[in-house]
């Protein structure tokens, strides 16, 4: 089972989790996440697929996961399966029960 829905969820799990990391690492995932996001905004002659654009985001995720000592030691594969769900079914909560304007709302961008 994929990890994300479609590539607009993987992009606000990333963005949930982007406190966990350095500054080095957030700059990383921050830039990956912008080309793409371009990619998602251009009316491209032949789309970037929207697994690929998962791909890409995972990974870069996955080489930023060499900071988090938790991850190094389950292992990415576990850990991202933990991470992502818990991120995944906060989203899900939020998106169900808000009425607009609150701390995730403010916080992570919806594409
Ligand atoms: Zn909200």
């Amino acid at each position: 089972m994929p990890l994300y829905r479609d590539y607009k969820q993987c992009h606000r799990v990333v963005w949930m989790m982007l406190p966990m990391f350095s500054l080095e690492g957030q700059g990383k995932l921050l830039a990956t996440m912008m080309s793409l996001d371009n990619e998602l905004s251009n009316e491209l002659e032949y789309p970037i697929s929207d697994a690929t654009m998962r791909y890409n985001l995972t990974q870069t995720l996955q080489s930023v996961l060499w900071e988090l000592p938790e991850a190094v030691e389950m292992g990415f594969g576990e850990w991202l399966k933990q991470e992502v769900a818990l991120k995944v079914n906060a989203l899900e909560y939020h998106d169900y029960n808000c009425k607009g304007g609150c701390r995730i709302c403010q916080e992570i961008p919806n594409l």
